[in-house]
């Protein structure tokens, strides 16, 4: 079981196998999105009492509604140590925040990326000139890499766009080394921190960054929130990134003002049960770090070890340093196709993995170059909060039976059923 000390999340279904067992789910899925926590639908529950449009009336409701509002906004600051002269803005996901920077960047922003960014970090920036740098090979290289193009750059304005840990690898970036470097240039530094904040305290003092973004759905709220935390300058001074109700200071019938802070971006009815959820998930994760920390650790170690002394897997690593990594592995089975491979663990076993490019494509296309030219996409596991012993261990299992035997001959049975 999950250490008590752990924030609950909602209890794992009963799923059937395809030798028509019923299994617990085992859910290797954390870095696409989490199971909910039991705190988080609590606070769900309480705010539905209140439901009712935010900043917009006297009504009892109403002010119920915006006080929360603008609790969960609060908490989402102190989560990330956001500073004096930083906002909050509510957004639908990590895609959506960096979308909106994209769009209140002033003018002649050079854009600097690495080419193994998720494609939500990678690709906003289409409408800026971007240096692409390839994927590094080591820290030191990635710190070359960015110094060189910092040095290369010759623009007023200059954004560095970087992640706090893989979706792919799960490993972490160094993040205050290459933002500092970033810094001493005069550039400031977007965090991609959807894979990080569940597992590491992010602090954008600390960590020297101007801007961090994440989702709910992975840190156990729901699906359709996100946030941007960052500088107010550039983001006061931009076009509205949804014009309409909300966003307005005034309007005529030749011209129309625009709000200064969060609300300019966040026109029209927010998402507030959604900022709600995402508070609450916030202050689980700050209240229980450590214990959270040390779950993650004991199960990221026996996955990692696990998988890596089974004959014919192959996992992948950026840096080639992992030692301190999130709970994220990405791998291939030497002969089993990857979607056959996550076909095969959630039939035979109730394990929920995901296969493919994880919507970083150029990263798994690098990772993946020195294969068998075949093998094009990988299989990834991904724990977190609701990983028990017993899944790590059902896990490890099914993977080394695939990779001595293939699939079984169970799923081959079913596989024209469309089973999957
Ligand atoms: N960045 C990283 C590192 C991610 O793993 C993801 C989600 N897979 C995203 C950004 C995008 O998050 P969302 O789909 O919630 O916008």
């Amino acid at each position: 079981a999950v250490p008590a000390t752990v924030p609950a999340t909602v209890a794992a279904p009963l799923v059937p196998t395809c030798d028509g067992g019923l299994v617990e789910y085992a859910n290797f899925d954390h870095g696409a999105s989490t199971p909910a926590l039991v705190s988080v639908v609590a606070a769900v529950e309480k705010a539905t009492a209140t439901y009712s449009s935010v900043h917009r009336g006297q009504g009892w409701a109403s002010q119920v509604s915006s006080h929360y509002y603008e609790a969960a906004r609060d908490e989402v600051a102190r989560f990330v140590g956001a500073r004096d002269g930083d906002e909050v803005v509510f957004t639908r996901n990590t895609t959506d925040s960096f979308n909106l920077l994209a769009k209140a960047l002033p003018r002649r922003t050079q854009v600097i990326v690495f080419a193994s960014e998720h494609h939500a970090t990678l690709l906003p920036w289409e409408e800026r000139r971007t240096t692409r740098l390839p994927v590094p090979l080591t820290h030191r290289d990635a710190e070359a890499l960015l110094r060189d193009a910092l040095k290369r750059s010759t623009s007023s304005s200059t954004l560095v766009v970087l992640s706090g840990a893989s979706n792919v690898t799960g490993e972490y970036w160094a993040v205050e080394r290459l933002a500092a470097l970033a810094r001493g240039r005069g550039a400031r530094v977007a965090l991609d921190a959807a894979q990080l904040v569940g597992h590491r305290r992010v602090d954008l003092d600390t960590l020297g960054v101007d801007y961090v973004a994440f989702s709910g759905h992975k840190i156990y709220a729901p699906y359709g929130t996100g946030v941007l935390v960052g500088r107010a300058d550039w983001l006061d001074k931009a076009t509205p990134y949804l014009a309409g109700g909300g966003a307005t200071a005034a309007v005529g019938p030749l011209s129309t003002t625009w709000k200064t802070g969060p609300a300019r971006h966040e026109g029209g009815t927010p998402n507030v049960l959604g900022a709600i959820a995402v508070a609450a998930a916030c202050a689980a994760i700050r209240e229980n770090r450590s214990a959270i920390e040390s779950h993650e650790q004991r199960l990221t170690s026996r996955l990692v070890g696990g998988l890596r002394a089974i004959e014919g897997v192959e996992t992948f690593s950026i840096f080639g340093d992992d030692a301190d990594r999130a709970p994220v592995v990405a791998f291939t089975v030497d002969g089993v196709p990857s979607p056959l491979v996550s076909a095969a663990l959630s039939a035979e076993y109730g394990i929920g993995v995901r296969d493919g490019k994880f919507c970083a494509h150029l990263l798994v296309d690098a990772l993946l170059s020195d294969e068998d030219a075949e093998v094009t996409t990988a299989v990834r596991v991904s724990a977190g909060l609701a990983t028990t012993d017993e899944h790590v261990e059902r896990l490890l299992g099914a993977v080394a039976s695939l990779a001595a035997n293939g699939t079984g001959t169970a799923y081959e049975q079913v596989e024209g059923r469309g089973w999957v």
